[in-house]
């Protein structure tokens, strides 16, 4: 018998690290990274930020290069998406030649098709100018569209949103946000932090709305945006407009495949689905959570990529276990780097410690006295020792009494409990 063979479906940021780290860890069978996007696999972060601006160009936007796939005999199949997956024979079919599609046989499979934008099914939503945020089409399209003094209308105050009206107005556009929640990144932040970006934001010259709704949006008659109707009858101006209301997770392939899906591919601890040959990761995957205590689905590089790694090592018959990496999370906004660690979804109480006023300062959120996770705005060393407490565990973590005290330090509270 030969080198066992893996299949990757989806060559973004966690197909491209499984297949990285497989060869990392010495596999040496045959790997199939297969991709929809034209493109190398690349990162999507800048998309709403500096490729936006052009601080990032486009050559610094693919994670590795194409040499690098060669190198390590990683076979490279873009513009191809896999049409069908059969478990029963470990063959996925691909959508090439001329309509009759190419089959890849494999031992391992792994499951790392992302996402896709929701989409609100508004009247006037598929005028020009209305616009979704995933790939780098859709970023391209958008930047052309981003010129100084056109008003863009952002729906939905979720992370990618609210980068994106930060991005708009560095770039001299005029911003209105969205939002139908009682306030911005309801689902993903505390009020804490929540209140605090809303302030920078609106400070800039941002509108954001919040418990409010887009109802429609109107054209010019030259079938382009131009309006948009918010509830209670008030028009905004729209020459673009973004809808950034979240994903669905990309689970058609599994469904179709009779494989368990409920937002998110289902996989085990070891992000196993109910076939044992075949693995899902990243933004598709619904995995128990031992930090949540619950199953959950992230949308991070951190989650894609540690995921790939665990799986690689899955493969390589080299696992530690369950997979138990400490969540985390980065958004750059109103020139504020801010790092969030752990899933803080749950707390019931926070504490903000650190210099406000000086935009550095961290929101540490708790569930009763445990430590979920921290909220750290231009404070990157509480972002990394939250993380290293969390995986810790429970003894290494302070208490919101200790925190609350006016010269509460993480630094020095973790250098106090290391062993001498
Ligand atoms: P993806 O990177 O989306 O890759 C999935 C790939 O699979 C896609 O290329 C897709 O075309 C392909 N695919 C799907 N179906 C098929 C098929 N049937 N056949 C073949 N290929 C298929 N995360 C952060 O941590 N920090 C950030 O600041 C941040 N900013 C972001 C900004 C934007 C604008 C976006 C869109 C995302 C951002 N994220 C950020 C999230 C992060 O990029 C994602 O969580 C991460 O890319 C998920 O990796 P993935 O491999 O699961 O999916």
């Amino acid at each position: 018998m030969g080198a066992p063979s893996v299949v990757v479906i989806g060559a973004g940021q966690g197909g491209a690290e499984t297949a990285a780290a497989l060869r990392s860890r010495g596999f040496s069978g045959r790997i199939t990274l297969v991709g929809a996007e034209d493109a190398l696999p690349y990162q999507r972060p800048p998309l709403s930020k500096g490729y936006l601006t052009g601080s990032t160009p486009a050559d610094e936007l693919d994670l590795r290069p194409r040499s690098f796939y060669e190198a390590q005999d990683i076979e490279l199949i873009t513009g191809t998406p896999v049409t069908e997956l059969d478990p029963g024979g470990q063959r996925v079919t691909l959508a090439r030649g001329g309509g009759r599609g190419v089959r890849l046989r494999y031992d391992h499979l792994v499951l790392a098709t992302g996402a896709r934008p929701r989409v609100l099914p508004l009247p006037g939503a598929s005028l020009a100018g209305v616009h979704t945020l995933r790939d780098l089409r859709d970023a391209l399209a958008l930047r052309a569209e981003l010129r100084p003094g056109a008003h863009l209308l952002v729906v939905g105050a979720g992370f990618v949103g609210l980068e994106l009206a930060s991005t708009a107005r560095l770039l001299g556009l005029e911003v209105t946000v969205v939002e139908a929640g009682a306030r911005v990144m309801e689902r993903s932040a505390s009020a804490a932090l929540a209140e605090h970006l809303t302030a920078e934001h609106r400070a800039r010259g941002t509108r954001i709305l919040t418990r409010r709704e887009v109802l429609a949006l109107h054209g010019d008659g030259t079938g382009r945006v131009r309006v948009a109707e918010l509830d209670g009858g008030e028009r905004v101006a729209a020459d673009v407009v973004v809808m950034g209301v979240g994903v669905l997770p990309r689970t058609e392939l599994a469904a179709d495949a009779g494989l368990p899906v409920g937002d998110g591919v289902l996989v085990d601890a070891t992000l196993r689905t109910a076939d044992r040959s075949v693995y899902a990761i990243g933004d598709c995957a619904r995995f128990p959570s031992p930090h949540a205590g619950r199953p959950l689905r992230l949308e991070s590089v951190q989650n894609a990529s540690d995921q790939a790694r665990s799986v690689a090592g899955a493969i390589c018959g080299d696992a530690p276990g369950p997979y138990a990496a400490v969540p985390w999370f980065w958004t750059e906004q109103c020139g504020l780097r801010v790092q969030l660690a752990g899933i803080t979804a749950g707390h019931d109480r926070t504490v903000v410690s650190g210099d406000v006023a000086g935009r550095r300062f961290s929101v540490f959120c708790f569930a009763g006295d445990r430590l979920l996770g921290t909220e750290s705005v231009n404070r990157p060393a509480d972002h990394m020792i939250t993380r290293r407490l969390l995986a810790e565990g429970g003894e290494a973590l302070p208490g919101p009494a200790e925190v609350a005290r006016p010269d509460f330090d993480l630094k020095a509270y973790q250098r106090a409990r290391q062993p001498q």
